[in-house]
């Protein structure tokens, strides 16, 4: 049995405005700003799906989802990411394991932390363990140290065996 063995970067960015809710990881938390973009701009998704395809050379989001195409409008990341992950899923391929960093003044994060990684194993059929999401804020540093942009940041390892 031969393993090949794929890894993936992703980063995102998505400014924070008011009227917007907050997605991150698929999942809904209370605060008064949310992500601007053409989808819900859930950035963690979005650099999970950039690093499932760059693992397996498949482009970027921009190039599979235009944010000049009306059917991504307002769309829920993870349907994006399920159109990315089923059909290399079903080519074979596996997470080892998902490394997240979230980026982010407020909310505060960490009560969040293991129900997102859940969240995102279930997306992919991994056991929460191989999911590892963590959170960072940047020490009111920047415009996001002030809240106003939530950034994130997966590396994902693959596996594929052959015979
Ligand atoms: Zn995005």
């Amino acid at each position: 049995m031969a393993h090949a063995f794929r890894v993936g970067q992703g980063f995102d960015l998505h400014r924070l405005v008011r009227g917007r809710p907050f997605v991150l990881g698929g999942l809904r938390i209370p605060h008064p700003r949310g992500p601007l973009g053409h989808s819900d701009g859930d950035a963690l998704l979005h650099a999970l799906t950039d690093a499932l395809l760059g693992a397996t050379g498949g482009g970027d989001i921009g190039d599979r989802f235009p944010d000049t195409d009306p059917r991504w409008e307002g769309a829920d990341s993870r349907a994006l990411l399920g159109a990315v992950w089923a059909p290399l899923r079903k080519a074979g391929w596996r997470v080892c394991n998902v490394d997240a960093t979230v980026v982010a003044e407020r909310p505060t994060l960490g009560p969040w932390k293991p129900r997102i990684a859940r969240g995102i194993a279930r997306l992919l059929g991994i056991p929460a363990g191989r999911v590892c999401v963590k959170a960072k804020t940047l020490e009111k540093l920047g415009e996001i140290g002030k809240g106003k942009a939530v950034a994130a940041q997966v590396v994902v390892l693959l596996d594929k065996s052959s015979r």
